[in-house]
């Protein structure tokens, strides 16, 4: 059995008087993916964003590596090797790839990411190296979001919808990239709409409803049946 890195306990999440997730609770094993999957507005984001200490969390609520986490600002969070690559992902625009993928690395840790290694997994980042970032096509944009995001040696990667508004050959591309990803002894959480893309990377599976998890287990029990019913209510 191998060992948890991420524990998620009981977490709870607002905006104001708006309560967006309850008592969420989920695993992250070493070198395993997980899959969050939910429909716009379940929490899919939120959750992510509270992992990454981009919001407010119970200290208790997120333990990482056997130390409580919750509530640590952002910029810790990374430095104890969780990164995130955020929905949309927010790139500064008028700096080159390269400025881009050199910023992930100033808060991280060593490991085995470098430039190098990016541009190993992303060639096509080497030729655009000097471009700015947003003369990329979308494609392009999501792999630097991921690169600049491997920059801090994560032991844990977050990607909040990775295949958001990319043609499908596209998302094929990124996804085949992943599992060069966990050779590398990360582990990751996706979160995704597209429920296809989800089980196919996925370990384990978690839905999202309205802020609970509405079903948990392993990517290979689950059937159309109990996501259907786990993602839309019926
Ligand atoms: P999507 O796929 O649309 O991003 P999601 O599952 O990631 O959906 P979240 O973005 O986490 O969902 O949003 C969960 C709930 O919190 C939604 O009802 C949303 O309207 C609300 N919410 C999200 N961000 C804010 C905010 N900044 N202020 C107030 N409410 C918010």
């Amino acid at each position: 059995m191998p060992e948890r890195l991420l524990e998620v306990r009981a977490l709870d999440a607002r905006y104001g008087d708006f309560q967006a997730l309850f008592g969420v609770s989920m695993d992250v094993a070493d070198g395993e993916v997980v899959a969050v999957i939910g429909a716009n507005g379940a929490g899919k984001s939120t959750l992510l964003k509270c992992i990454a200490g981009a919001m407010r969390a119970q200290r208790d609520a997120i333990v990482f590596a056997g130390r409580s986490i919750g509530g640590l600002p952002a910029h810790d969070v990374v430095a104890l090797g969780i990164a995130l690559v955020p929905e949309g992902r927010r790139l500064f625009p008028s700096l080159t790839v390269e400025e881009n993928l050199l910023i992930g690395g100033q808060l991280g840790r060593r490991g085995p990411w470098s430039l190098t290694r990016v541009y190993d997994l992303f060639p096509i980042l080497a030729e655009r190296a000097k471009q700015p970032s947003m003369s990329l096509s979308g494609g392009q944009q999501q792999m630097v979001a991921i690169g600049r995001a491997l920059m801090s040696n994560p032991k844990l990667l977050l990607c909040d919808e990775i295949s958001l508004g990319l043609a499908p050959i596209v998302i094929r591309d990124i996804y085949a990239r992943l599992p060069a990803i966990v050779a590398e002894g990360i582990s990751l959480m996706i979160v995704e709409q597209d429920i296809v893309q989800a089980l196919r990377v996925g370990n384990h599976v978690y839905c999202l409803q309205e802020g609970r998890v509405a079903l948990a287990g392993e990517a290979r029990t689950m059937t159309r049946e109990k996501i259907a019913a786990a993602y839309f209510g019926v």
